[in-house]
């Protein structure tokens, strides 16, 4: 799958998440045929900056396949130096037209986060990474009304995509020439639906 826009990468991701909610997926791209077609070279439509969480696998989601999304997964969707470069190769090599930070409602690594910081702790071992790159939206989630932690994914998928416009190498520039779509998105654990969030860049 190679379709040539942003926007109708993401409309073909939503539709598969709509099949995945109503359970009447097509496992698509899975077949060996597909494997040795895709032997030499990888063209995927969409990179994808998701969390660790066993819950929560982008293939499966949005019902795709081998070869359809560039998936890079750590615990909280965090952007570091290993995540950032592994989207900047995404979109800069192998042309991916569109990233979407997924994060999820419920997720353990921002619930960690908010823990640490009403303890005034740093984390236990190198979960301690992890937090410092969530703490600064617990602070701005809690400047928002509502439940905490609900706010704080969010703040940490928007503060997420801005950190990839500041940083990714002519992200920015991409997006501004309409080359690229940055958007983010919240997953329902219980309904398996995946809503995208406002202001997201394009
Ligand atoms: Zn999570």
């Amino acid at each position: 799958m190679k379709p040539e826009s942003p926007d109708i990468v993401l409309e073909c991701l939503m539709e598969g998440n709509r099949r995945y909610v109503a359970g009447r997926m097509l496992h698509p791209h899975q077949t060996p045929e597909r494997r040795r077609a895709l032997r030499e070279r990888q063209a995927p439509s969409a990179a994808i900056l998701g969390c660790a969480d066993s819950r929560v696998p982008p293939e499966v989601i949005f019902d795709q396949g081998l070869g359809d999304l560039f998936v890079v997964r750590v615990a909280g969707n965090i952007v570091d130096e290993a995540t950032l470069g592994s989207l900047e190769y995404a979109v800069l090599h192998l042309g991916t037209p569109l990233v979407m930070v997924l994060g999820h409602r419920g997720c353990g690594a921002v619930k960690a986060a908010i823990e640490a910081v009403m303890a005034g702790e740093a984390g236990k071992g190198h979960l301690r990474s992890i937090i410092a790159a969530i703490r600064p939206a617990i602070a701005e989630a809690q400047m928002e009304p509502g439940d905490l932690l609900e706010s704080a994914v969010r703040a940490h998928i928007r503060r997420s995509i801005q950190q990839l416009l500041d940083h990714g190498l002519m992200f920015a520039a991409m997006v501004r020439e309409g080359r690229l779509k940055i958007v983010g998105a919240c997953y329902d654990l219980e309904s398996g639906q995946v809503e995208l969030l406002e202001n997201a860049a394009d």
